[in-house]
């Protein structure tokens, strides 16, 4: 039985085609540039990468083209559309509405029209994605699986923050979180590594990828997160500034005299490793070879590390002690410098990097970096957020 998994953003849909029958992915891809001129299909069956350019003016062709792939007679890996058992889609926000994975339905995709207000960059992307595959396979359940449900359970001492309580009622201004669906799987996973019940563990999770968060995980439940309201707090990313003084935003339009949406948008895609380094938001032209010769690169990284290291050290007092941290995402999973520097000099809390295990982390599989004698276990653990997605889609589909 197979699930396809699709991640539309605004002008771009990820997609994996999986064999439930042992989890392994027959064909994946990438709509690129839709709705933009020179937009093209990159697909990914067989052993072999094949490239469409071809015009992509909505979703609803985008899916279209990706349907065609998944049964063309020499990129195709199906018959036909009968052997797509269920779809199941990424939605970044579910608000309060929904604290699991749903079967989708008119009144789910109108509280995720309804959530738009709180992720306006992603929300409206996901609903295209939804509509395009409703269309063009109407009989096929569909399920949606947010990025915020995990962290449904934080306490209110978590997620309130310290502003008007009305704000709050009013509005829904709180911390919402996100990245979930990769903090509960690596979680998951830690605790099978380590022989523990999950009910048993406490886990730190550090998503360090292009957008970065960590999360207090307790007994298998998120009581903390970096993520608030947006994904645009906790630390310094990519692109994105983290946490700042709100005030600054004030300040900063006086002085440059720009606009509320002028801030977003500075805030969002021109600060974090990008505006600190003046070079790249990519950790790769950051650290690999001699780029970390750069100042200007390592500070960058510096900043990111002793954020993560901050995190670390106060979700361990949330925690109440930690068992394993681990290290997840493109970053997380590839990075020695960031691992390094966010573990050093924390032997007080029985946190102890293997330098050489570190320098050493094999690609692509679970890997414990801690020395022998650390108290906690530090692990590297490849995520994977389009498994998550087609094993809530297939138990939700009754598959
Ligand atoms: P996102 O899904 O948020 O776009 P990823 O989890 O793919 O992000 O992480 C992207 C980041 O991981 C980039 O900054 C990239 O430089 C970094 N990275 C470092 N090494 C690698 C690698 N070998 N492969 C992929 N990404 C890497």
């Amino acid at each position: 039985m197979n699930i396809l998994v699709i991640n539309a953003g605004s002008s771009s849909l990820k997609y994996q085609l999986i064999d439930m029958a042992n989890e392994s992915v027959i064909a994946k891809g990438l709509c690129e540039r839709i709705a933009i001129e020179g937009s093209r299909l990159v697909h990914k069956a067989k052993g072999e990468t094949f490239t469409f350019e071809k015009d992509m003016p909505n979703h609803t062709v985008a899916i279209k083209m990706v349907l065609d792939a998944l049964v063309d007679k020499k990129c195709g890996v199906i018959k036909d559309m009968s052997e797509i058992s269920a779809v199941g889609h990424r939605v970044v926000h579910g608000a309060e509405d929904y604290s699991s994975s749903v079967l989708i339905d008119e009144k789910v995709l109108e509280s995720c029209r309804v959530n738009s207000e709180l992720a306006p960059l992603h929300n409206p992307a996901n609903i295209m994605g939804i509509k395009a595959c409703m269309e063009v396979m109407p009989n096929t359940p569909m399920v949606a699986v947010f990025d915020t449900a995990f962290h449904a359970t934080m306490p209110e001492k978590a997620f309130l923050y310290g502003m008007s309580y009305d704000d709050y009622k009013n509005y829904r201004i709180r911390k919402y979180g996100f990245h979930g669906t990769s903090h509960m799987f690596v979680s998951q996973e830690a605790a099978k590594f380590l022989g523990k019940d999950i009910a048993d563990t406490k886990i730190i999770t550090c998503h360090l990828g292009n957008g970065s968060s960590i999360t207090a995980v307790k007994g298998g439940k998120s009581v903390d997160t970096t993520m608030g309201f947006t994904p645009l707090d906790g630390l310094p990313m990519g692109t994105r500034s983290g946490s700042i003084d709100p005030a600054i935003v004030e300040y900063w339009m006086q002085k440059t005299g720009k606009s509320v949406a002028d801030a977003m948008k500075h805030l969002n895609k021109e600060c974090g490793m990008l505006g600190l380094s003046g070079n790249s938001s990519d950790f790769r032209d950051l650290c690999d070879g001699n780029a970390l010769d750069n100042p200007r690169n390592k500070m960058a990284v510096d900043i990111f590390a002793y954020a993560v290291k901050r995190y670390i050290g106060s979700y361990t007092a949330v925690l109440n002690g930690v068992d394993a941290i681990v290290f997840t995402a493109g970053v997380g999973e590839n990075t020695e410098y960031v691992r390094q520097q966010a573990c050093s000099e924390l032997d007080y809390l029985g946190i102890k990097l293997d330098e050489n295990l570190n320098n050493n982390c094999p690609r692509g599989q679970i890997a414990d970096i801690a020395t022998a004698d650390s108290k906690v276990r530090i692990l590297v653990i490849p995520t994977n957020e389009e498994l998550v997605i087609a094993r809530e889609t297939k138990a939700l589909a009754n598959l």
